[in-house]
């Protein structure tokens, strides 16, 4: 019954109950997608802060199996960084034991940013858009000189919205 509501299949109404809406194939899938919303398909954010070093960052990389990382700096998103700015820097000759990562990472304020109640679709545009793989989720906390604080509260990637397709059909 909640699928079946929650696509748009049956509607329901007081007084009178759950009825056929009358929709059909692709509307539906189309309005299911639409009212998805990121808050429903995020993951968890992988944080560390600008003073960690670039080795280290490497290794939380790894232990926690993502593609990128982001950074913060009194608990507000500072920075974004990803696999191939971690190859850039370990195939050159810096010493990445030292190296903190507010040094490779993209930096506040061109990081492209989304928000729980923003849908799905608007993720995918916005992924595909800046040709990223992934996005933090942010709430605003308040603003400093013109420019917003933001606190990280998810991160929704490339897989996270596969999954969602794959989901779907199955
Ligand atoms: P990769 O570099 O591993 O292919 P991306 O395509 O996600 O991964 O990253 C490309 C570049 O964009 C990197 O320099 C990275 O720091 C930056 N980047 C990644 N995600 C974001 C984002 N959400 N906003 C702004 N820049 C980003």
């Amino acid at each position: 019954m909640a699928i079946l509501t929650a696509t748009g299949i049956l509607e329901a109404r007081p007084k009178v109950g759950y009825f056929y809406s009358g929709k059909k194939g692709f509307n539906l899938i189309a309005d299911y997608f639409k009212n998805l919303t990121v808050s429903e398909i995020k993951s968890r954010p992988v944080v560390v802060n600008e003073d960690t070093s670039v080795y280290d960052a490497i290794v939380t990389l790894f232990l926690e199996d993502v593609g990128t990382i982001f950074v913060q700096n009194n608990g507000y998103l500072s920075g974004v960084v990803s696999r191939k700015d971690f190859l850039k820097i370990a195939i050159g000759n810096s010493d990445i034991h030292k190296m903190p990562i507010g040094m490779i990472m993209t930096r506040m304020p061109n990081i492209i940013t989304i928000r729980d109640d923003d849908s799905v679709i608007k993720a995918a545009q916005k992924i595909i858009e800046h040709e990223v793989d992934c996005l933090p989720v942010v709430e605003k906390v308040d603003e400093k000189n013109g420019k917003e604080l933001l606190r990280i509260v998810g991160r929704v990637s490339k897989t996270n919205i596969t999954k969602l397709l794959a989901q779907f059909v199955e």
